[in-house]
């Protein structure tokens, strides 16, 4: 299928009553990966890139161009997103490149300048009819460019003006999860959450999603998380299988066996975090 905007993916989770994966990608078969187990299971799907995985690739174009293709080859609709953009030029570049949702992340400075700034990229988003997303409060720990020491909770009637002065289609709240691998024992502000859902409409977001225990994860989904971001655990299954396979095997230099396993193990882990946001 063609690629679509997010905001129309997230609809169908609403409905649902589900979230989707979002997978942060670098390559035609880390991209492949994600799409064929969301068609496997029927779910609709994020693949997302961020400073890290644009630079390493040369740029959004190539990007646009691998998760086009993948998408193209399965029966199921996928949105290219650009997670944690901290500036107007560096989405405007990913907007120009053909990505179907940009993210700003303002939520270190004062929330007048995150309103400020997250206006200018809902425009900017209108303009390319293509989805946005933003953050309030913030989470610890580093994911791509981004990285932050103290973390400090999303409050909710800071929530509700937010989206009103804004405008935008889904925002990603700041409720005791992590960036990265955690190095503290994860607890989700659940209570929080729901005082939040309370007085947003749009899809809420949950960064940091890897290592968050599956039930913790499970009860944000029933109350309103709509969008879980994958990074360092796919990421991580694809590191470990390769340096296992090695390890168990010897090198053998070619394609199948070097790369195979990795890409079979971060098959198997985007199927199964997709499996357990789907359930009821
Ligand atoms: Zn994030």
């Amino acid at each position: 299928m063609k690629l679509v905007p997010m905001k129309d993916i997230l609809e169908i989770a609403g409905k649902r009553g589900i979230a989707l994966g979002a997978f942060e990608f670098w390559s035609f078969d880390s991209a492949e990966d994600a799409v064929s187990a969301a068609e496997e299971l029927g779910v609709p799907v994020i693949l997302q890139t961020g400073a890290l995985e644009r630079d390493f690739n040369g740029g959004c174009k190539r990007l646009r161009v691998i998760a086009e293709t993948v998408a193209a080859d399965h029966d199921v609709p996928v949105a290219l997103h650009y997670d944690h953009g901290v500036s107007y030029e560096e989405l405007l570049e990913a907007a120009d490149a053909g990505y179907t949702s940009i993210m700003i992340d303002a939520s270190a400075k004062p929330y007048a300048e995150n309103v400020e700034l997250t206006r200018r990229i809902v425009e900017l988003s209108h303009r390319y009819f293509i989805s946005n997303e933003a953050e309030l409060g913030v989470m610890a720990g580093n994911e791509g460019a981004v990285s932050r020491d103290k973390e400090r909770q999303t409050r909710p009637e800071e929530a509700e003006s937010f989206v009103h002065e804004t405008g935008v289609d889904s925002l990603a709240v700041a409720i005791g999860t992590a960036h990265g691998l955690y190095t503290f024992k994860p607890q989700l502000n659940i209570e929080r959450l729901k005082e939040i859902k309370k007085v947003v409409s749009v899809p809420l977001v949950l960064h940091g999603g890897s290592g968050t225990p599956d039930d913790m994860v499970r009860e944000s989904i029933r109350q309103g998380i709509r969008k879980v971001n994958i990074c360092t655990e796919f990421v991580k299954a694809f590191g470990a299988a390769y340096t296992a396979a090695q390890a168990r095997e010897g090198f053998k230099y070619s394609v199948p066996s070097l790369f195979g396993p990795a890409k079979a193990a971060g098959r198997a882990l985007a199927y199964s975090k997709m499996k357990l946001f789907a359930l009821k």
